[in-house]
């Protein structure tokens, strides 16, 4: 039987017109520019200046707090400048300018295509090295692997669990390593597992990639402590606390973290990162990105370097489509907003998804009708309807935190099957911000 969570969800078409699509390695263009916010946390501080000369998997960035992480250069050639460029969302974010010279990677950088099974690393070591590699999870949130790894000494991590789910439409970058690379993925997982010290993992993948199921399934018969498991289609699946009820029926407790129910999930692109941290030598300066949109003329995933503007990346595809009305970095669901188009992928960069002035349209807000879609579509069993209410009536924080909006995935379900088209997502943001800040500045007892 398929396995699923048990509170709402939602069912949005899956579009997902690149699955056949296979990786293409994407050219190296004449300039990177790589920004020093690739991961959750406080930013890199670059550790270059103009001039200097740098070769492809070289330490760029060095980590500013324990929530933070190395930045490598995704290319070889001289840097030309270090200074604030604008992000996605056009805010000014420290980056380092390379005029691309060649391709000269680090000599450590095992570019052979054997694949190394044997791992003959401590648990010490190999976090370690996904520190060094500059690992952050690919999963959306690019938070620090070697954190994850590293749990406090009073909590014990049971199992792993793979997220295979991709459950955002259009995406398919994960779709397709699972098909193209699913034994490395599977070694990533067993490094993983000798770092945590636990013998059981788990893959949870959505029923809409029986490709990647059965690549990953017959992979997986040289891994007896690797279980395959096939999830329903059903959004979010892939939101940590749903595939932890999917695949072990274990429930994150309120405020919690997957590992107060024994678990850490990691997803199938970081497991790959972390096969080629660790028996590779190589730091995580590439990855698969998705450009996709019924808009565009020529869907593709690519293997791109870090540091490639969004701008050029649709110059291979066909150039911009006349009637694209909006750029989204990931999927449709949780996704984030383009703002400046000549913004460059980061680590975490999944997709690439345009959409039409038609398909982005928001519908006039019409008043709530009591109806109740929304609470059932909440995967984490609050009432957005109220949250709502609470928000627009201002000043409400300490209501909004007895509603536990804090718990919050962003998942946009609530907006999704509003049929009053009320922006429930939006408002719910904005004062989840707010309302986690009081708390944090809240004096502790
Ligand atoms: S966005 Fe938040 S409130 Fe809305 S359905 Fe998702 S978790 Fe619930
Ligand atoms: S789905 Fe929309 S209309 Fe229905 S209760 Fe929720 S906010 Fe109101």
């Amino acid at each position: 039987m398929k396995k699923t969570f048990k509170i709402g969800g939602v069912h949005p078409n899956d579009n997902k017109l690149t699955s056949d699509a296979i990786i293409e390695v994407f050219p190296v263009l004449d300039t990177a520019y790589i920004s020093m916010a690739q991961h959750l946390g406080a930013p890199a501080e670059p550790i270059v200046q103009k001039g200097d000369k740098v070769r492809v998997g070289q330490v760029i960035g060095k980590p500013t707090g324990f929530i933070s992480g190395f930045v490598h250069s995704s290319v070889s050639g001289t840097v030309t400048s270090v200074e604030p460029l604008p992000d996605l969302a056009g805010n000014p974010v420290t980056h380092v300018v390379i005029a691309v010279e060649g391709d000269e990677w680090c000599e450590e950088i095992d570019r052979t295509p054997d694949i190394k099974r044997d791992i003959p690393y401590s648990s010490e070591e190999i976090i370690e090295k996904i520190k060094n590699a500059g690992i952050v999870g690919l999963g959306g949130a690019a938070f620090p692997t070697h954190v994850k790894l590293n749990p406090p000494k009073d909590k014990k991590a049971e199992f792993l669990i793979l997220n295979g789910s991709e459950c955002e439409p259009y995406v398919t970058a994960d779709d397709r390593i699972m098909k193209e690379r699913p034994e490395e993925i599977l070694i990533g997982a067993a490094i993983m597992m000798k770092a945590l010290n636990v013998d059981k993992a788990f893959v949870g993948i959505e029923e809409n990639k029986p490709q990647a199921i059965a690549s990953m399934k017959k992979a997986a018969e040289a891994f007896p402590q690797i279980e395959i498991v096939t999830l329903k289609k059903k959004y979010p699946q892939g939101g940590e606390k749903q595939l932890i009820d999917s695949v072990t029926g274990r429930r994150v407790p309120s405020m919690g973290l997957p590992i107060d129910v024994g678990v850490v999930v990691q997803n199938v692109g970081t497991s790959l990162a972390v096969y080629e941290a660790v028996q590779k030598n190589q730091p995580l300066f590439e990855g698969v990105v998705t450009v996709t949109g019924h808009c565009v003329t020529e869907q593709r995933n690519f293997l791109l370097r870090i540091g490639t503007p969004f701008s050029k990346i649709l110059d291979a595809v066909g150039g911009l489509p006349k009637d694209a009305a909006k750029f989204i970095s990931g999927g449709p669901m949780m996704g984030k907003a383009v703002a400046n188009i000549d913004a460059s992928t980061l680590k975490g960069t999944s997709a690439f998804l345009l959409m039409t002035e038609e398909e982005t349209r928001r519908k006039e807000e019409g008043n709530c009708i009591r109806c109740g879609k929304c609470t059932e579509a909440c995967p984490m069993g609050l009432e957005p309807y109220l949250l709502n209410k609470l928000c627009r009536a201002g000043n409400r924080y300490d209501d909004l935190e007895k509603e536990k909006i804090f718990d919050c995935i962003e998942c946009g379900c609530c907006l999704y099957t509003c049929p009053a088209n009320i922006p429930l997502l939006d408002i719910i943001r904005i004062n989840k911000a707010e309302v986690i800040k009081i708390m944090r500045n809240r004096p502790k007892k």
